[in-house]
This record gives structure tokens, C-alpha cells and sequence, in this order.
């Protein structure tokens, strides 16, 4: 019985995509064994797509909406599963395994025996993952790279969801978590941690939402949102996020741990994994060839040329803006850069761009 519970799960996290979808290999089931209930296991299997009441899921199930209703409840605390609010009935969603469950499972930045296991086993599973389907085919990218707002030279063409600062102002509540990526390299082996900030992780309206409700994170002001944007841009890291217009999070990446970006390294041409719709310019007189704008760079895109000013190979950059916030002499403006897809407003043209991309 538990068997075929965990084997339809295996067929359900399929059927939900995203970065690692359910593949049938003996990783899936010690690690769903590890996170799901047989019982969560059988509800996960009877949610439909999108947002539902309990008292629908109860009812495909043959079970109350109180008993259906609990397990929910579990779930939502564990990261198995999303809930919301329409109206005033609470609804529950499932996510994929990336982005979702596995983020949940480290947004609290506990270190607990079952912390650690659980990072093995979810590392365990993408690296098998990867190994059995071998480097990701270029389609459209479900994630995107946000350039540093201040970066960008006047007199773009600038969209709202080009600027990180428009999100900040245009959504309520925020909140910040610590770094997925980097605390289940850390859980791992305790001495695998590159030193950019954890606490900078960050979720926008109803994503704040659900992470604030389940105490996987904290809400925060938007003074604070800004604050710890400037330590990121500090540091190097680079804004990520969904590839669409409407946007629940917002990564501060590290190309070292950071799944967006190890991901988009791993494809043929990363700059069109991810990307900004902008790319780097030299002013070639204030340039002093000093090279930190080549250190920064999370991508390797560039090189000094035989001028002594900085070249960038655009298959591999990202348009982060990295580079620029880290000249001393401010040397380098970001522009747009032609033949990015724009990024879909929502969901559901998300979902279309990406059935196009593969016919
Ligand atoms: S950091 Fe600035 S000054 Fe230094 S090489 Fe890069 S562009 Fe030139
Ligand atoms: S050159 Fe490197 S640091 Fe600069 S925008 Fe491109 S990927 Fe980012």
C-alpha cells in the first residue's frame, strides 16, 4: 500500500516540473520516504492543479473536509505544500520540488539531525537527476537574472520588472529567509560555505505571505528590503527570480551554491539561461584596467583585451550588473541588450512561452 502511495507521488511530482521533477530512481523514494507521510503522501496525489479548499481535495478523497483540513495544515508547516487565502476560505496548492518544497525545507535556517539528512538526500537526488538526463536543453528560461537598478545607463528603455526597487514599492508584505542553496551546502558539510551573506533571501506578497505565515522567514520593512539588497549587490551576489512579470521571490545569488546559477553554468550558452535584457559597456577613459570587474563576475564572461579594457563573451554573460557595481571608478553602465524575450506578465503566459519553446 505505502509502496504505491510513493510511487503515484513519484508520477504526481512529475507531472508538476520545474528544475527536478519526480523521476523513478531509488533517490525519489528514500528522500520522499524522508519528507512525505504515507497520508501526506496520499493527499499530495488527490490536489488538483492550482488552489483548492480542503473540502474539495476531502471530498475526491472520500474523507472529511476536518480530517483533509489538518493534514493541510501539517503539510503547509513542512513546505509540502502551499496555502493562500481567496476570500476569506484558506486554499492549498502544490509545488514543484524546485522552486518549492526543496526551498521550504532550509528557508528557516535550522540545523537540525533531520535538517542534515534531508540535505543529503535532496543533494543526492539532484545529482542523480542530472546525471540520468544529462545538461539541461535550452528552452525558455524559467528564471531570470534582475540587473542592479543603478547600474543601468540613462536613457534605457527601463520596465518596471527590469527594477528591483519597483518590486520593493510595489508589493506588500515582504520578507526575507536565509539562503536555501547555501544552507544545505552547509548542512552538508559544514566547511562548504563561500562566505556571502545567508539572511538574504526574499519573498514578495503572497509569497511573503505563506513564508511569514509558516515562520520560514520574517517580514520585513521596506527600508530593510533595500538594506539588504545593497549588502547583496555588495557582495557580489545577483538578483534572480521567477521568469515572469509578477514575481513571489527574490534571490540573492552566489554562483558557487545558488541552483538558478549553477544550473545556467551548466548549459552550453549561460547567457541565455538566464538573463537580464541588459549587458555591460566600458567608458574605455575611465577604465584603469585594474581587473575587479573580471574577478567579480560570477560567469567568467570576461576577459581583458589586448586595449587593456574589459571584453564580455555575451554567451555567457547574464547581465547581472555585478561588474559594474564593483568598478571603483564606475567605468561601466548596463544596456539593453537586444533578442531577450520579454518576460511573460504571468503564470499562465509563463506556462505558454515554455509549451511553444519545446514544439
Ligand atoms: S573594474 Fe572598472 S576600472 Fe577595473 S578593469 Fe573593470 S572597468 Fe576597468
Ligand atoms: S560581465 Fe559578468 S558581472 Fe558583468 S553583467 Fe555580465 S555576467 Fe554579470
Amino acid at each position: 500500500m505505502a509502496e504505491e502511495v510513493y510511487r503515484a507521488l513519484c508520477k504526481t511530482m512529475a507531472k508538476r516540473g520545474g528544475m527536478f521533477p519526480g523521476m523513478d530512481i531509488p533517490e525519489f523514494y528514500e528522500l520522499v520516504q524522508e519528507l512525505f507521510t504515507t497520508e501526506e503522501a496520499e493527499v499530495t496525489n488527490a490536489m488538483p492543479r492550482g488552489f483548492s479548499p480542503a473540502g474539495v481535495i476531502a471530498e475526491d478523497m472520500g474523507k472529511t473536509e476536518e480530517e483533509i483540513a489538518a493534514i493541510l495544515e501539517k503539510m503547509a508547516d513542512k513546505g509540502l505544500c502551499i496555502s493562500g487565502k481567496k476570500g476569506e476560505t484558506i486554499v492549498y496548492g502544490g509545488p514543484p520540488f524546485v522552486p518549492g518544497i526543496f526551498e521550504f525545507q532550509f528557508l528557516r535556517g535550522t540545523e537540525t539531525e533531520k535538517d542534515k539528512k534531508l540535505a543529503k538526500l535532496i543533494g543526492n537526488y539532484k545529482a542523480e537527476v542530472n546525471a540520468v538526463r544529462g545538461p539541461s536543453k535550452e528552452s525558455f528560461p524559467t528564471m531570470r537574472v534582475i540587473t542592479v537598478d543603478r547600474t543601468i545607463k540613462a536613457g534605457n528603455q527601463i520596465h518596471t520588472y527590469d527594477q528591483v526597487a519597483s518590486y520593493i514599492d510595489n508589493y506588500e508584505p515582504l520578507s526575507v529567509s536565509t539562503c536555501y542553496c547555501r544552507h544545505q551546502a552547509k548542512l552538508v558539510d559544514e566547511k562548504d560555505h563561500c562566505g556571502k551573506p545567508d539572511d538574504v533571501c526574499m519573498q514578495f506578497g503572497r509569497g511573503a505571505q505563506f513564508v511569514i505565515d509558516r515562520k520560514m522567514g520574517r517580514k520585513i520593512t521596506k527600508e530593510e528590503a533595500i538594506e539588504i539588497l545593497k549588502r547583496s549587490e555588495e557582495a557580489g551576489l545577483v538578483h534572480c527570480s521567477d521568469n515572469r512579470q509578477e514575481i513571489d521571490f527574490l534571490c540573492n545569488c552566489c554562483s558557487c551554491h545558488c541552483v538558478i546559477l549553477k544550473n545556467a553554468i551548466a548549459q552550453p550558452r549561460p547567457g541565455l539561461a538566464v538573463n537580464s535584457g541588459f549587458q555591460p559597456a566600458w567608458d574605455t577613459e575611465l577604465c584603469t584596467a585594474c581587473e575587479t570587474c573580471i574577478e567579480r563576475c560570477p560567469m567568467d564572461a570576461l576577459t581583458m583585451s589586448e586595449d587593456e579594457v574589459p571584453e564580455v563573451n555575451l554567451d555567457r554573460c547574464i547581465g547581472c550588473g555585478v561588474c559594474a557595481t564593483g568598478c571603483p571608478v564606475e567605468a561601466i553602465v548596463m544596456e539593453e541588450r537586444h533578442g531577450i524575450p520579454v518576460p511573460p506578465v504571468d503564470q499562465k503566459a509563463f506556462k505558454e512561452a515554455v509549451k511553444a519553446s519545446m514544439a
